[in-house]
């Protein structure tokens, strides 16, 4: 047995409260942990690995750029950078991208563009964001000012002025909130780490009208949802709007840290030479990383095949919400939240990962799903036959884990 668990606890930073597992290998929607047992992702790494682990094509696009370049910094161009450029103006509302290497950053990106173009042309004081409640926009310090949850800000508080939040799909809320100090609104269009909350259609497209009517910016932190994972390669096509800058991560890479941040021309005109910039942003190993991602994507009808797999996993959730405590079954896509009558999420999570199934609680009461676009419908229900399995036969010790 390897001494994995103390020496994380001796050297490591105590910010995970990590599950006592090591992984040492991936393949397509599995995991192998270090005695070789295999386990089902319904997880992805929290949203990243959607196109599955070690794919061929994945794996063979990273070792050939890594074999020809793997960094230059961007005071140089690389060709994989601009290629995923062009590749993402050409699938997306945007006529710009700056890369980033992580969610965080890429919405931190976003919130600077904002700004600038705020204050070269409309003043000074309008630099206010709203967030909802509720949000997640990431661990620097000022985008935990943007996540609409205290209890994450207190312990570093003060805050980085400048946020404000009101409850989501609260349209009434969100007008009142607005003032001479606004300068754009923030959103997701599903939120993820908050518990797989949807904003509701109309709410969406009533956002998108007002920053139209009020001369706000319309952010778009597609983070989580981007990429494929809703069905539609960016959520904001499932609320027929564009918003005016996007910001994506996880899925973008398959793996590999990449953060992106997408704007329309004229807010992206806003940024000149040396307003923002990444010693790592736009590496050619994560590009080349991010351009098979989008292929394997295209070529493999992973959004047609999403929206299938989903229709199917929420028809057997609803089944089984028959005979177990689940009171209600949320999300788009792959990314599914089922919300639970009890405080036994950990628990469920706990012995589901016993069984071989890799699935997430966000708190006491919420489970979130997040398998792999790839996933078949065998596998698919592989998978929920643990997950019923467990949810009608867990032990009162396991409820209590
Ligand atoms: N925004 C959203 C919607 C997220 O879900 C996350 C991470 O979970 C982030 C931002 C932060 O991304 P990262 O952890 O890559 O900084």
């Amino acid at each position: 047995m390897n001494d994995y668990f103390e020496r994380e606890a001796k050297f490591h930073m105590h910010t995970y409260g990590r599950l006592p597992i090591l992984f040492t290998r991936g393949e397509g929607p599995f995991l192998f942990d270090e005695d070789g047992k295999k386990y089902i992702d319904f997880l992805c790494g929290l949203g990243v690995t959607s196109v599955g682990h070690a794919h061929p094509k994945l794996v063979a696009a990273i070792k050939e750029q890594a074999e020809k370049l793997l960094h230059t910094s961007n005071i140089f161009y690389t060709s994989p950078q601009i290629d995923l450029a062009e590749k993402l103006v050409n699938i997306s509302f945007a006529d710009k991208v700056f890369f980033a290497n992580s969610g965080a950053e890429a919405n931190e990106g976003a919130v600077k563009l904002a700004r600038k173009y705020s204050k070269m042309h409309k003043g000074e004081e309008r630099y206010e964001i709203i967030t909802a409640l509720k949000s997640f926009h990431g661990r620097t310090m000022k985008m935990l000012a943007a996540t609409g949850q205290p209890d994450k800000q207190k312990p570093f508080e003060p805050m980085p002025i400048g946020f404000k939040h009101v409850p989501l799909n609260d349209f009434a809320a969100l007008k009142e909130m607005i003032s001479e100090k606004s300068c754009a609104i923030m959103l997701e269009a599903i939120q993820g780490e908050g518990g797989v909350n949807p904003c509701e259609k109309d709410y969406l497209k009533a956002v998108r009208s007002l920053c139209d009517e009020m001369d706000l910016i319309f952010i778009l932190d597609e983070v989580q949802t981007g990429i494929g994972r809703t069905g539609e390669l960016f959520a904001y096509e499932l609320y027929d709007i564009e918003p005016d800058i996007m910001t994506l991560a996880k899925g973008l890479g398959g793996g590999l840290p990449v953060g992106a941040l997408l704007a329309k021309e004229e807010l992206a005109a806003a940024f000149s030479p040396g307003d923002h910039g990444s010693t790592f942003g736009g590496n050619p190993v994560v590009c080349a990383a991010a351009l098979a991602v989008l292929d394997i994507i295209d070529k493999e009808g992973l959004l047609e095949s999403c929206k299938n797999i989903s229709f199917k996993i929420n028809e057997r959730l609803t089944e089984i919400s028959k005979v177990a405590p689940i009171t209600e079954i949320r999300g788009a896509g792959l990314m599914i939240g089922l919300e639970l009558s009890k405080p036994i999420a950990k628990g469920v999570v706990n012995a589901c990962l016993e069984r071989g199934l890799i699935i997430n609680a966000i708190g006491d009461t919420t489970l979130r799903f997040l398998p792999p676009l790839i996933i078949d419908e065998g596998l698919a229900n592989e998978a929920l036959d643990i997950f019923e399995d467990v949810m009608k036969n867990l032990s009162e010790e396991e409820k209590a884990n």
